[in-house]
């Protein structure tokens, strides 16, 4: 664990305007952060590159999606070389908002992720189960079939460009965290896959971050977990809280 570099991202989702992302950055920017902690953020589309802008230089800036097609007639859509070009160098792909409320599929999201990383980003693949699959016990089988498919597209190289974020859906914006024992196993099993799976380094050096109501107060019992590598932060993202969860192992 201590080989790999603890991860803490923040999803603004469709929240906020300039007055209040700028006022989130610069709070951000002047607050004492654990240097340690690798910090990056997501804003809506609109806002990203005043976001790179403000944000200080180790900060870094995701989009919360991308295309998968490198351009053409796709309107509304947003392509990975439009990213890099704004110095945007992360990308936050498969959330469960996309995939249950924009029905993306697993095959989909991880064409995304391979030309995300093609393309020179870096990749928060989103995966999780919901209520109804963790009460039929096959919360494993949802993640692993998650992973596969993005395992399908990807060289083993290319893993070492993702992060991985487990979020079971009902844990996000709930306030309904996963217990730290709910936590570990499941990403236990996840790096079990991946030594399986991708190879004996990506089990070593994949990050993989738990995401799901995760505050200042549940954060530093879950960051003490094994397998767990940050976090990936909603709507505590938005308040002054962030810092202290970007700070949850000091
Ligand atoms: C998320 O959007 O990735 C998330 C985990 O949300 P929240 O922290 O609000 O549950």
């Amino acid at each position: 664990k201590m080989a790999r570099q603890f991860f803490v991202g923040g999803n603004f989702k469709m929240n906020g305007v300039k007055e209040s992302i700028t006022s989130i950055v610069k709070n951000l920017n002047a607050a004492k952060l654990d240097s340690t902690t690798e910090v990056v953020i997501s804003p809506p589309a609109l806002y990203l590159t005043l976001t790179r802008e403000l944000a200080d230089p180790k900060i870094g800036v995701a989009a919360q999606n991308v295309f998968d097609k490198p351009n053409g007639a796709f309107t509304g859509e947003i392509s990975v070389e439009q990213l890099a070009d704004s110095n945007i160098n992360w990308v936050v792909i498969g959330h469960s908002e996309r995939r249950v409320i924009l029905k993306e599929t697993d095959e989909f999201i991880a064409r995304k992720t391979k030309a995300a990383i093609e393309g020179g980003l870096s990749v928060i693949f989103c995966i999780g189960e919901t209520l109804e699959e963790r009460e039929a016990n096959k919360t494993i089988d949802v993640v692993t079939r998650q992973l596969n498919a993005a395992a399908k597209e990807l060289s083993k190289e290319q893993w070492d460009k993702v992060v991985i974020a487990y979020e079971p859906v009902w844990a996000i914006g709930t306030g309904k965290v996963a217990t730290t024992e709910q936590a570990q196993e499941v990403h236990a099993a996840i790096r079990q896959w991946l030594g399986a799976s991708v190879s004996a380094e990506a089990q070593a050096n994949v990050r993989i971050i738990y995401g799901g109501s995760v505050s200042e107060k549940n954060c530093r019992e879950l960051a003490q977990k094994e397998d767990v590598d940050g976090f990936l932060v909603g709507g505590a993202s938005l308040k002054p809280a962030f810092v202290d969860i970007i700070n949850a192992r000091i």
